[in-house]
């Protein structure tokens, strides 16, 4: 006999990107699909002399760790001590407490169109129903938001404001201003996600609109994955009183506490003079990076997408010219070893979504790249030649 599972579980699907991930791990594939740091960036990891940690610890993470991301997180503009910081594993862990704690079967959620695509899955799990705002260079539009959430009245709204997944977007000062604004005004929470703050390439507006906020409730996502190491799985929330002790009790019940070890290697890595010296280096390498990818595709992309070469984060993101059936292009390549992720996933359900793929430029080696991106401009060039683009 079949068990009988919860509703829930009948709202689980697979994800995407871990299944390419899967085949991105074949030798020889040139992958452009995961936003997979370089490992050959990544700190070496040095757990000696960390014996202190093996006992269970503190659900909301080490004290002196809490207290370095409060300060940071201060220094940020964000008004938060150290007691209301919670360590998570991944700010992936991050996102679906928020599911927990905030969502029903059928509570609206407001996000960006396209938006990273694990929040989708995460909080469809709980039962959200989406409705996206579609983005310009300079971030969502506040009039756009304060219409649709006198329509759905959600739950809150998810952001990416800073080198979005996938579009690369940073907002603009002029739009965080305006969309704390709408968020005071009308009362509703903000959970910000903020993962690739620290990859900067050009100078850019990155003040988190948390900061911003007078009376909305919130929650501030960060995590240390991208700027260190993912394998860690540590990041971290920083909320409002209302809502952490909730976001608290969560995490108890769900883990009890995130790892120790890697908690207090973080913390006198961070303490360390070595952490700027490498944050620069990795910012440096993934920049040049950047630009060999910019190069490539002007190379073998002009005509066939519109792109804008991002200020930070890991993506870009390309609006193909005319409609293709991009799952079907990423097959192809996939026989070429090649990967990327087509732009469909990022879409929430329902929502008005464009044919688009999105790459990213921190793994592959520099000496693939161009090499990579021939492959998909061709397959691509030849797929979506001819028809007219549909925009949306
Ligand atoms: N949010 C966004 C927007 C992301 O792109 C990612 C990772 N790709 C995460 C959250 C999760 O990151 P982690 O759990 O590694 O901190």
């Amino acid at each position: 006999m079949k068990p009988q599972l919860s509703r829930r579980a009948a709202r689980l699907t697979s994800s995407l990107i871990r299944d390419i991930l899967q085949v991105t791990q074949r030798p020889g594939v040139i992958s452009f699909a995961g936003g997979l740091p370089a490992e050959e960036l990544m700190p070496d990891l040095d757990f000696t002399g960390l014996d202190d940690c093996r006992q269970y610890g503190p659900s909301e993470g080490e004290p002196a760790l809490r207290s370095l991301i409060a300060q940071n997180l201060s220094t940020l503009g964000i008004a938060c001590d150290a007691e209301h910081v919670l360590v998570t594993s991944g700010s992936q862990q991050g996102i679906d407490l928020v599911g927990k704690l905030f969502i029903d079967e059928g509570s609206p959620v407001l996000l960006e169109a396209p938006t990273y695509l694990a929040t989708i899955q995460a909080l469809a799990v709980y039962g959200a129903e989406f409705q996206g705002l579609s983005l310009t260079e300079d971030g969502i539009d506040p009039d756009a938001l304060r219409r649709a959430i006198v329509d759905r009245r959600p739950a809150f709204v998810y952001l990416i404001p800073t080198f979005q997944n996938p579009s690369g977007c940073c907002y603009s000062d002029e739009v965080r201003r305006a969309v704390a604004e709408v968020l005071d005004e009308a009362g509703v929470p903000l959970i910000e996600d903020d993962p690739y703050r620290d990859l900067a390439y050009e100078p850019a507006d990155r003040t988190p609109i948390c900061a911003y906020l007078q009376r909305a409730a919130w929650v501030y996502l960060g995590s240390f994955s991208k700027i260190t190491a993912p394998g860690l799985r540590i990041g971290y929330l920083a909320a409002s009183h209302s809502l952490f002790p909730g976001l608290v009790r969560l995490k108890q019940s769900s883990d009890l506490h995130s790892n120790r070890p890697g908690q207090l290697w973080l913390t006198q890595f961070l303490r360390s003079d070595k952490f700027d010296a490498h944050a620069a280096r990795m910012v440096g390498v993934y920049r040049d990076r950047r630009d060999a990818m910019q190069a490539a595709l002007l190379r073998h992309f002009a005509g066939i997408a519109q792109w804008r070469a991002p200020a930070g984060g890991l993506f870009f993101w390309l609006r193909l010219n005319a409609d293709c059936d991009t799952l079907a292009a990423l097959h192809e390549a996939l026989t070429r070893d090649v990967a990327f992720m087509p732009g469909e996933p990022f879409f929430p359900a329902g929502n008005l979504r464009y044919p688009a793929v999105r790459l990213n430029f921190s793994h592959a080696a520099p000496e693939q790249m161009l090499e990579g991106i021939a492959v998909l401009g061709e397959l691509l060039g030849n797929l979506a030649g001819g028809t007219p683009s549909r925009r949306s």
